[in-house]
């Protein structure tokens, strides 16, 4: 991959991981303070285990996708970024583009997707 275009994933991958880890701290502190406003009232309960729940689902995808992003990172660092861990073929542009931390190429991500790989 070109080394330019190699630099604007990165400054990407950088931008977004910052800005998970950001929504990352928030939902945790989040999750604490429903905690500790966790009312007697049944009614009041279920609402606040309801969001506790919901907060904690969207943490747990966030802190994957934070994952991933910080695996593209370190595949930067050690030359491989780009490359398909499936096939070790080059992923085509435009799915980097639009997934910039994606591990497969589509065809792998597809075989992926079947229960395939
Ligand atoms: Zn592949």
């Amino acid at each position: 991959m070109e080394k330019k275009r190699l630099e604007q994933f990165k400054k990407k991958l950088e931008a977004r991981q910052v800005e998970l880890r950001r929504i990352v701290t928030r939902t945790e502190h989040d999750g604490r303070t429903a905690d500790e406003e966790a009312a007697q009232d049944i009614a009041d309960k279920a609402a606040n285990s309801y969001t506790k729940d919901f907060l904690f689902h969207q943490s747990d995808d966030t802190r994957r996708i934070l994952q991933l992003v910080s695996e593209a990172l370190e595949r930067i660092k050690d030359g491989s970024y780009g490359l398909c861990v499936g096939c070790q073929e080059e992923v085509q542009i435009k799915r980097l583009e639009a997934v910039p931390w994606a591990r497969h190429c589509i065809e792998c991500q597809e075989k992926q997707e079947q229960g395939l790989l």
